[in-house]
């Protein structure tokens, strides 16, 4: 793999920031060594001197004085060395990439902690989308990517797609403008990059199917494409077994994946990571530096010694699997002679096509309000969000099954009042 054609000139421009590597430097080395060099502030100085948190389960996370010191301190850009171990070691688990093709220096995998994946992807688009670049995606897709990606002036194209994700054959069909065996000549407009949600999507609910992804993957192969695989609900697929990833399959450092933690431990805490080739994630950590420097040193420690327990814990999914059930037997008696749906296997949405009505912006933002339910117009998901869309996002995270049950008896009768 040649990384260097995907990027762009501003992350190829980008350098190492020379107090960050002391920083580093200095995490690494012995406590005898005198450093004169760091910027830091002396935590001495700071208020707080220990803390010690509740977990569910009744244990206590706490954090000693010399804990917290190091918790209120300036640290690695990639993330702390110890929280990078474990999860390296979970990658490696979960999804087991097939490594031959990571053992030269240039195609190794690496990670990196973003403050959440919403990060990891915006940082991500930067580092590879040019104004003009023509980029493939399934809309509808999730506001927050649509939000990172437009303002790079790229051209979106959009791949079409059902209840199993992205229609491998609608994407040979778009690939079909361009030459495989030129995609590499100056002046190619041919896509680089495709980004694709791949479990539970948002706002769909759809995920892909195994033999999806293979084709997916052969086409990005023979068009010499990178795969951004978005996967913030991989933690809440609700049947056994759970699919095999994009990075699963990855045989030539092609992908590049951003999980999340703010399904399972904590949104507001802010953290995910990036899983890809060396050379991209470097890029990544590159932009960091210049940034947010790095995710919380207090938040990194605290979610590594909850995440064992989280991760094997099933009462999440099995939470979601149940609102999920719930929203079904709501839909099926509310809703069934005005709306069609599928019933979702991952994540917390249900994306919901209304009969007989074209778009559902003015139904949503100003009849449904009267009635007091509020549901997302399906618009925000699309590409040109002014185009007339009959669907609307109804998510299952956060009402109790009486709440879904009154919710969809007033959308019944709002659309039916519509009519
Ligand atoms: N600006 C200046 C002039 C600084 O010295 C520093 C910290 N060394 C920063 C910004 C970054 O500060 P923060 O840790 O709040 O990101
Ligand atoms: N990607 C998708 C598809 C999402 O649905 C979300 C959150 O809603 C994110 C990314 C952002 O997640 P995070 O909280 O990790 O930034």
């Amino acid at each position: 793999m040649n990384y260097a054609r995907f990027l762009t000139a501003v992350s190829a421009a980008r350098k190492p920031s020379p107090i960050r590597i002391l920083t580093e430097l200095q995490q690494r080395s012995p406590p005898s060594l005198i450093s004169l060099a760091g910027g830091a502030p002396n935590p001495n100085t700071f208020p707080f001197q220990s803390a010690s948190i509740k977990v569910k389960n009744g244990q206590t996370v706490s954090f000693d004085e010399a804990a917290m010191k190091r918790a209120l301190q300036y640290s690695a850009s990639n993330g702390i060395p110890e929280l990078l171990t474990w999860m390296k070691n979970l990658q490696k688990n979960l999804h087991n990439p097939p490594t031959a093709s990571y053992t030269s220096e240039n195609g190794q995998m690496d990670m990196c902690v973003t403050t959440g994946s919403q990060e990891g992807l915006c940082k991500v688009f930067e580092m590879l989308v040019n104004p003009g670049d023509n980029v493939l995606l399934d809309a509808p897709t999730y506001s927050g990517t649509l939000a990172a990606l437009q303002p790079l002036g790229c051209n979106l194209i959009n791949v079409p797609s059902d209840q199993h994700g992205m229609i491998p054959a609608a994407l040979k069909e778009v690939l079909s403008r361009w030459d495989p065996s030129e995609v590499h000549k100056p002046g190619s407009t041919a896509p680089k990059v495709l980004y694709t949600i791949p479990n539970g999507g948002n706002p769909t609910g759809a995920s892909m199917t195994t033999q999806r992804k293979k084709e997916v993957y052969e086409l990005a192969r023979q068009y010499d494409m990178l795969i951004i695989e978005d996967d913030p609900y991989y933690f809440l697929q609700f049947d056994k077994p759970w699919a095999p990833t994009f990075l699963s399959m990855d045989v030539d450092g092609r992908i590049i994946r951003t999980d999340s933690f703010s399904k399972i431990l904590s949104s507001g805490l802010r953290i995910g990571f990036v899983t890809g080739p060396k050379p991209l994630v470097d890029r990544v950590v590159l932009h960091i530096q210049a940034s947010t420097m790095h995710t919380s040193t207090f938040t990194q420690p605290l979610l590594q010694r909850c995440m064992k327990q989280s991760l094997s814990s099933h009462r999440v999914i099995e939470f979601y699997r149940g609102q999920r059930d719930a929203m079904i037997s709501s839909a099926d008696k509310w809703l069934k002679d005005v709306a069609e749906w599928h019933s979702p296997s991952a994540g917390m949405f249900l994306w919901i096509k209304l009969k007989g009505i074209a778009d559902t912006q003015q139904l949503i933002m100003q009849k449904a309000l009267e009635k007091e339910v509020l549901l997302v117009p399906g618009g925000v998901f699309m590409i040109n969000s002014s185009d007339p869309c009959p669907y609307v996002r109804a998510a299952f995270s956060l009402s109790t099954p009486e709440q879904i049950d009154e919710a969809f008896r007033r959308l019944s009768s709002l659309i039916k009042e519509a009519l």
